[in-house]
């Protein structure tokens, strides 16, 4: 009994190469393998089909015998920096990118180095360095290529056999602060990528298709309408501009979708779920109200041309980085006596929705959290009933959910047996402010954080919004029954994705470094294993000659890990200090980890004699607001991503600190040059980091 799997796997052993996996036998990444639900062996696609459920048939692993899942093989890579993508398993050869956007192909069965492909990223990216992350979630497969995107923008094709470049395209105009951290999708030999950026710029959002074949682009299309007298793109974008007043293209506007696009082969549609407004704060970039389309939105597409078919938007008039770029998620539900084509969505907002697909209606909508913002979502028009002292009118308003959401863009799953959605909640409030802040003369940011809202990291003034005191959940939520069927406290707030089998078990890495399998229908924990490191990456599971395996990243990373901040550098996952991971499990796995370094919190290095200035520490406190905390940390307490610089000997020098910061000496490790940084703001800089430090030596922080 050998599948071709089987027998390709036999093939690599004996010649070594991945190529042996192309032959006549091997499966041909098509539409139709990655609309295939029955075939558990691959993993295809970043939710592993098209329909993104990151539901495997595959129940050799169970709630019975989870318990004996040991590590089968593993392999330490050589990166600092955060590993947050899902691997995707071909024939029984496992792609992933990782660090720098480096991907890899391994041997699923060993994690023996098949081939690598470095995009050489912090050669290309310059300036975007400073308003991205190098971090990266998934990559796609179609044919013969493995399809990447990178920080700096590109968007490359790659021989999925060699891993040799077939081609590259530049999706991005580079003049302006715009970044990937998305995973590609492809669909009828096309690829469609979005972007980042929303917070660094006045940036007008939009998503393209290329041709997966050559990398040519086929159509785009922008997410919210430019300026009038340039003339429409469309009449949907002529739509969009009656819901926005004022000059708002100015700010550009926003809605960059850097995250959730999904497929519907069924229905041949594609569904792109988009971003926030730029800046936040819709008193200026649209002064006069307006729901501001299509910002915080799902928007369907036709796949051929990019031509709008419907939208629904989760948060009219967006103000508080509520987007709706979280996983889109098709299923059919039993809901009034038929089956329902539905798509799951749990955006920042907090509520739980359900919409028809075939018409863009709400079927439903349900808080999951407490949600300060908005009490309800009116079912018969679709629209929130807002609290209106969310919109910060008059000063600060502390609003929950905060700006890192209700739930992020890890990974939602769905199991149509138990009827349930997994996913990680997040329970935090967050003070909204403009005081201080001129509305009428506020100008977008050039290369730096601004979102006309007072300065502040993402966690800021943040604390739990339950009176247990929790600030991240797994939960598991009913779409029929509109509500909580389990919910499992965890550790700190930036917890990852879920995946889930038909052997009824839901897998979840943790922040706190354990993963752990759950009875999908009750929530019991089953099995859990501490990798030593903390965990930002969903798992995947597939099969080769008969063993099913479960496999995941280890390796501390995403925009919550960046932003720092007392929550996050509690767990100790401190720069470099603990060992970056693929790891995959099996019933028959003999393998060992190795131990790794417990968890660490930094202590700030003892510096008297730097003699702080309080005058020059409070010029630099903003200025690293917009410039550095969003990697080195709200308050430069590191999440550990990046050193922690109150711990940093570099700080005390003048010259050691000029020649990173301006002179690039570290550009390869990711930290960008700031070439026209003058004297006195490196001076600042330094005078507000030693504070900090010294802050934190008096009274370390609980
Ligand atoms: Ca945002």
């Amino acid at each position: 009994m050998r599948d071709p799997a089987a027998k390709c796997w036999q093939l690599l052993l004996v010649i070594g190469i991945a190529s042996a996996c192309s032959g006549s036998d091997a499966r041909v990444v098509d539409d139709a393998a990655l609309s295939d639900e029955s075939r558990g062996e691959d993993w295809l696609a970043f939710g592993r089909t098209l329909n993104e459920q990151r539901f495997s048939p595959l129940q050799q692993i169970d709630t019975a015998n989870v318990k004996d899942l040991k590590v089968d093989w593993f392999i330490d890579l050589p990166d600092k920096s955060g590993l947050v993508s899902t691997p995707l398993v071909s024939n029984g050869v496992l792609y992933f990118i990782g660090s720098m956007n480096r991907v890899r192909a391994v041997d699923a069965t060993s994690g023996r180095l098949i081939w690598t492909y470095d995009p050489r990223v912090t050669e290309q990216a310059g300036d975007r360095m400073r308003v991205g992350w190098d971090h990266n979630r998934g990559i796609a497969l179609w044919r013969d290529k493995v399809i990447l995107a990178t920080w700096d923008g590109r968007l490359i094709g790659v021989d999925a056999a060699t891993g040799r470049e077939q081609w590259s395209t530049m999706t991005v105009d580079p003049t302006k602060a715009l970044y990937i951290t998305g995973a590609p999708k492809v669909f009828k030999d096309k690829v469609i990528i979005g972007n980042g950026g929303t917070e660094q710029g006045a940036t007008r959002g939009y998503v393209t298709a290329y041709d997966a074949a050559t990398g040519k682009q086929a159509w785009r299309f922008y997410i919210v309408p430019g300026n009038p007298a340039d003339g429409f793109e469309n009449a949907a974008m002529e739509m969009a501009a009656k819901t926005w007043t004022g000059e708002w293209w100015k700010f550009g506007g926003g809605g960059n979708a850097w995250h959730g696009f999904t497929y519907d082969a069924e229905l041949d549609r594609l569904y792109i779920g988009t971003g926030n407004g730029s800046p936040w704060n819709r008193k200026i970039r649209s002064p006069g109200g307006g729901d501001n389309l299509f910002l915080s939105s799902i928007v369907a597409l036709n796949p051929d041309n990019g031509e709008y078919i419907w939208h629904y938007q989760t948060a009219p008039g967006e103000s508080w980085d509520y987007n709706s770029n979280m996983d889109i998620v098709l299923a059919d539900l039993p809901l009034g006596g038929r089956t329902v084509k539905a798509i799951l969505h749990a955006p920042k907002n907090g509520f739980f929705y359900v919409i028809d697909r075939e018409t863009g209606k709400l079927i439903s909508a349900d808080a999951f959290t407490t949600t300060t913002w908005a009490t309800s979502i009116d079912s018969v028009t679709g629209r929130p009933n807002e609290n209106p002292a969310a919109r910060y009118e008059h000063g600060s308003a502390i609003v929950i959910p905060g700006p890192v959401g209700a739930h992020n863009w890890h990974a939602m799953s769905f199991n149509p047996q138990t009827g349930l959605a997994y996913y990680p909640a997040i329970h935090m409030s967050y003070t909204f402010s403009d005081s201080g802040i001129d509305l009428a003369t506020w100008k977008s940011p050039i290369w730096k954080r601004g979102t006309g809202t007072a300065a502040a990291s993402a966690t800021s003034g943040a604390g739990s919004s339950r009176s247990d005191g929790v600030v991240g959940s797994l939960q598991a939520w009913d779409p029929v029954r509109r509500k909580l069927a389990w919910e499992v406290p965890l550790d700190g707030f930036w917890n990852p994705g879920t995946m889930t089998s038909a052997g009824n078990l839901v897998f979840q890495g943790r922040a706190d470094g354990n993963f752990v399998a759950y009875d999908a229908t009750s929530g019991a924990e089953l099995w859990r294993f501490n990798v030593g490191s903390g965990i930002s990456a969903p798992p995947i599971t597939y099969s080769v000659a008969g063993r099913q395996y479960v496999a995941l990243l280890v390796g501390w990373g995403g925009a919550g890990a960046a932003i720092g901040g007392p929550l996050i550098a509690a767990h100790g996952w401190a720069y470099g200090a603990q060992p970056r991971r693929l790891i995959a499990f099996s019933l028959n796995g003999t393998a060992v980890l190795p131990p790794s370094p417990p968890p660490v919190v930094v202590s700030p290095l003892p510096a008297r004699e730097f003699g702080v200035n309080a005058l020059l520490a409070e010029q630099g406190r903003v200025e690293f607001a917009e410039r550095c905390g969003g990697c080195h940390g709200g308050g430069a307490m590191s999440g550990g991503i990046t050193p922690d610089l109150r711990a940093s000997g570099v700080v005390l020098s003048e010259t050691g600190f000029a020649d990173v910061v301006r002179g690039g000496s570290r550009v390869s490790s990711g930290m960008p040059a700031y070439r026209q940084i003058t004297d006195d703001k490196l001076l600042a800089l330094r005078h507000y980091i030693r504070q900090r430090a010294e802050a934190a030596l008096t009274k370390p922080p609980k």
